[in-house]
């Protein structure tokens, strides 16, 4: 066997290790843990946003009933003044009269809207206060787990790493077009992308080769294609 058939062939075990190594990682109880607390934290940030958009909403009917509460009461004022100055007729007098019971109904109203709008508005931050409290429990939660997952990881990670170190030095000796098919290959047959002839029997599909389809490749290049299964074929015989 040739050095490029050699590390290819180490390339396709460093990459059935990594895969292993990562499907580790995502098995790790505190994976599934952080994506529960990820789609928790989705949800209350939506939810955030609709209370604080209420309670904004809430807050801008108020300062407009507010102003207009101002507005009434600098009329009450003026028509208190009014009554206090001389000269007016009875008649006048009535008509301020009834303009100040106006105006106290008038008030009376906005007071009640305003105490009802108000109400809601300590709901509304009530809600807001309790969507914070939970998102900082969320937050220190998905901390926790990270930490945890990263304390037993440790091993897995360190191994990945020498794994990814020793696949530059391996790929290194690969030229780029056989690396290039041995990416496609790896995509298709999920990692299992070569296989050894040892004899006239490749190693993963097993299918026995005819005679001439066997003489073919032990005479080809060291590299070549399974005539069955189309994985890449390393003849160990070369
Ligand atoms: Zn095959």
């Amino acid at each position: 066997m040739n050095e490029e058939a050699s590390a290819l062939l180490k390339l396709q075990e460093i990459d059935l290790c990594l895969m292993r190594a990562h499907a580790q990682l995502k098995a790790m109880p505190q994976t599934e843990r952080l994506a529960a607390v990820a789609q928790a934290k989705k949800k209350l940030s939506s939810e955030l946003k609709r209370v604080i958009g209420l309670r904004k909403d809430i807050e801008i009917d108020i300062a407009e009933l507010q102003e207009l509460h101002e507005g009434y009461e600098r009329e009450q004022r003026d028509v208190r003044s009014s009554i206090d100055e001389l000269g007016h007729s009875y008649k006048e007098i009535q008509a301020l009269d009834t303009k100040l019971s106006l105006l106290a109904k008038q008030l009376e109203k906005l007071e009640f809207k305003l105490g009802v709008l108000l109400e809601k508005l300590d709901k509304a931050e009530e809600a807001e206060k309790k969507l914070k409290t939970l998102g900082s429990k969320l937050l220190a939660d998905e901390d926790a787990l990270r930490r945890s997952f990263e304390q037993d990881s440790a091993d897995i990670q360190a191994s990945i790493e020498d794994l990814n170190e020793d696949r530059e030095d391996v790929a290194s000796r690969i030229p780029e077009d056989i690396r290039e098919r041995y990416a496609i290959a790896a995509k298709r047959f999920s990692g299992l992308a070569v296989e050894r002839l040892t004899g006239n029997v490749p190693s993963i599909c097993r299918v026995k080769l005819q005679a001439d389809a066997y003489h073919d490749l032990a005479r080809g290049p060291a590299i070549s294609e399974c005539p069955y299964c189309h994985r890449m074929l390393v003849c160990e015989e070369r």
